[in-house]
């Protein structure tokens, strides 16, 4: 038999139909409203592959060095083709379309989607790698079956399964054939807490197809419910702007405007939520663990597509990675400067100065330094704290010691000079203090040699409306950044990745070929959309300022600005070497076509409206489509804030605020420049009223607003754009837990003043 029924499957056929199809055919078993449908099982692929003699050319041609860009794209390549162009056996075809025809009059839609199996390996390790595809009659039926067969070996699912040492050909592939539900509304529904596992019911709705809601393109209405009481705690209703439906005329599935009249209405009914609470109690009572569920409403009745274990639930246990408080004896204090990342740690201090070996740093020292540089980065993974002469808490120190999880002190003056090499210090990077001696901390801030991969925090995680991002700048913290459960990364700068090659872009490119260059960045940037898919990873083109690339090799040919901050640098630079700026666009590209669906663009320090539809040209010239991305630019500068409507136009889906910049140039005062850091202020009312205005107009047309700024991670900052509207907010990773609190707390309170 080619293919199973849905009603005849359970859980423990997990080997030959794969995750999906088993948890569907559970809950079809279990009574619970599920759409009807089949699975071609694993054992139908694995047959074909071998009946057809393809199985050995098609393991060895995907058994290459995923690390060569060319080599995977060449082994997905074959591998599609020798899947795709190999004959069906004809019983195998008759049985699918067979089965498809008893499902209704021949004309069903039906959802086509994989279900990845392999043997003691966890299959939602798989998710999301493999296709799907919606509204799919008899004619293109079988085809579609085979798409989902090759699409066990797309550029994305090969690196992965490399990466984590999974043999290719331990892993087979079932496809699910489902009716398809032309949902009406649709969404999730945890049927307990997903942090604390309280009994409480929380269900997100939204217009349309399930996939606006599943991939965040939409925020949708939350609802939560006592599930002891049946009560609605609380609920609130969004703006949906957009919805997925299917097109009548081509049957595929699009994103339309939501009707006016439908945006701000509430989506569920007192029924339909009353039938979702029975449902969520019906599942997690079978499953006899709370679920996470994929819900629609189609005819005015409620179904299920989807179940899985909720994994996020926190066992009581609460830590963080900060240190606990030092003893406040002042006679020990040394220096002071701006605390730039959080924690406390001793150690012996190590000066480097720009001409030192970096493998002088021993595991646990205290790197002393002028400022660090990019070719520090694994000194400093290796250092149990940070202390800088100089910089502010946005320079390159005090943005990687927090994405390390290192406590760090920036623009201490003189702590090169004070400090001597082996003296012991206890740093406190939250107070802003070096003091002399290894004094009584509670906790080490990090265990030193793991700061890559150490857990940031593991307190329960709100549930907002407002999504909760993270910003990246190295590769390296990428795992540290997923695991705070954040929605996505709301910034991933790419500067540190080209500052780290030693040679400017330029220079680079004229030693090793654009090809190389281009395989730099797509390592980097792959690094951080594979952990964190298919949360959203928005990627930044390059803003680098001239005096940063002067210290590399090829920095001699960088122009001599006096201001270098207001000078050649991000837009402006790229719109200005348009070759190199197509190279980034060329690595987005690349890593669309390997699966990435989850990276978005963003382009920085635009001025007006023209900026914005260059930097888009270019992005439509190397073949990334503007209309089937999400796009945005930074509102960086006041004249881009001032003239937002001219920057919407252009078709932005998002904005994003770096007020890093948006200060500096708001208030006159060089972000850098530590005789005026007193009067960099974020928070001074020109700096909010332009913010403030930017967002009112971004929700007038609908174009989400975020922020990436530092102090997008300071809770007044938080406090003023929940309640402005903002669409998302980017913190530091040390900061993400204290910023969803925040958030969390805006929002409850805006919710209470509201009803009292
Ligand atoms: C900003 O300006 O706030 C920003 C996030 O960009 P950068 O710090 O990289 O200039
Ligand atoms: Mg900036």
């Amino acid at each position: 038999m080619a293919v199973a029924w849905l009603e005849d499957v359970r859980s423990t056929d997990l080997g030959t139909v794969g995750g999906k199809a088993a948890s569907l055919g559970e809950l079809t078993g279990a009574g619970l409203p599920v759409p009807p449908g089949f699975v071609v099982t694993a054992g139908t692929y694995r047959t074909f592959i071998e009946d057809a003699g393809i199985d050995e050319e098609l393991f060895s041609a995907v058994d290459v060095d995923s690390e060569d860009s060319d080599a995977l794209e060449a082994a997905h390549e074959r591998a599609h083709e020798l899947i795709v162009e190999t004959e069906v056996p004809e019983h195998v075809r008759e049985e699918i379309v067979e089965a498809y025809r008893s499902m209704g009059d021949g004309e069903t839609f039906v959802a086509v989607r994989s279900s990845a199996t392999a043997e003691d390996l966890p299959d939602a390790s798989f998710a999301g790698q493999q296709e799907t595809f919606l509204n799919v009659t008899e004619d293109d039926l079988v085809d579609r079956v085979q798409e989902c067969w090759a699409s066990l070996f797309s550029q994305r699912a090969i690196y992965y399964r490399n990466q984590k040492g999974f043999p290719h050909d331990e892993v087979d592939i079932a496809v699910v054939v489902q009716t398809m539900v032309d949902a009406e509304k649709s969404g999730v529904m945890f049927t307990s807490h997903p942090s604390t596992g309280d009994p409480r019911i929380i269900i997100e709705a939204a217009w349309g197809l399930g996939e606006a809601v599943v991939a965040g393109a939409v925020s949708p209405d939350n609802y939560v419910v006592d599930r002891t009481t049946g009560e609605i705690e609380t609920m609130t209703v969004a703006t949906k702007k957009v919805m997925h439906v299917k097109d009548d005329e081509t049957g595929e599935t699009v994103e339309r405007e939501v009707p006016e009249d439908k945006r701000d209405q509430q989506v569920l009914t007192q029924a339909e939520i009353d039938r979702l609470i029975e449902l969520g109690k019906k599942v997690e009572e079978h499953y006899g663990e709370p679920q996470d569920v994929e819900w629609a409403v189609a005819g005015g009745e409620v179904y299920m597509l989807q179940s899985r274990p909720i994994t996020t639930i926190d066992d009581g246990a609460s830590s963080t990675a900060e240190g606990g408080e030092s003893d406040d004896d002042t006679d020990d204090h040394l220096l002071s400067g701006l605390g730039a990342s959080p924690g406390t740690a001793a150690g012996a201090v190590r000066v480097v100065t720009k001409l030192d070996h970096l493998d002088q740093v021993s595991e646990g020292d205290v790197i002393v330094t002028e400022m660090t540089m990019p070719d520090m980065v694994p000194a400093m993974k290796r250092a149990a704290a940070i202390v800088t002469d100089e910089g502010g808490m946005t320079s390159h120190a005090a943005i990687i010691s927090r994405e390390l999880g290192v406590p760090a002190v920036v623009g201490c003056g003189g702590a090169t000079r004070t400090l001597e090499n082996g003296q012991m210090v206890t740093v406190d990077g939250e107070m802003g203090t070096v003091r002399n001696g290894t004094l009584a901390t509670d906790a080490p801030a990090v265990e030193p040699g793991s700061n890559d991969d150490g857990p940031v925090g593991t307190r329960p995680k709100p549930v907002t409306a407002t999504e909760v991002k993270v910003n990246v700048s190295i590769p390296e913290a990428a795992s540290r950044a997923a695991q705070t459960g954040a929605d996505g990364v709301g910034l991933l700068r790419i500067e540190h990745l080209v500052l780290s090659l030693g040679k400017t872009p330029e220079r680079y490119i004229a030693d090793e070929g654009s090809e190389a260059y281009v395989k730099e960045l797509m390592d980097g940037v792959r690094t951080v959309a594979e952990e964190f898919y298919p949360r959203p990873v928005r990627v930044r083109t390059l803003d680098a300022p001239t005096d940063e690339f002067r210290q590399l090799e090829g920095g001699e040919d960088e122009p001599n600005e006096h201001n270098p901050m207001l000078g050649y640098r991000g837009i402006r630079r790229s719109l200005d070497r348009p070759e190199v700026f197509e190279h980034e666009l060329e690595a987005f590209k690349r890593l669309y076509e390997m699966g990435y669906d989850n990276l978005e663009i963003m382009f920085p320090l635009v001025t007006d409206g023209e900026d914005v539809a260059a930097a888009r040209e270019h992005m439509a010239s190397v073949g990334i489509d503007p209309t089937k991305r999400d796009w945005g630019v930074m509102i960086e500068t006041p004249a881009s804030a001032m003239g937002v409507e001219d920057i919407i136009d252009e078709g932005v889906d998002f904005v994003s605020f770096g007020t890093n910049d948006l200060t500096q140039y708001v208030l006159a005062v060089d972000r850098n420049n530590e005789h005026v850091s007193d009067r960099f202020d974020e928070l001074h009312p020109q700096v909010l009223a332009i913010m403030g205005d930017t967002i009112d107009a971004c929700r007038a047309a609908g174009v989400d607003t975020s922020i990436c700024g530092q102090a997008g991670s300071h809770p007044e900052m938080v406090d003023f754009l929940v309640r402005k509207g903002i669409t998302s907010i980017s913190a530091n990773i040390d900061a993400v837990a204290d910023v969803l609190d925040e958030v969390s707390r805006v929002e409850s309170r805006l919710i209470l003043d509201s009803v009292r």
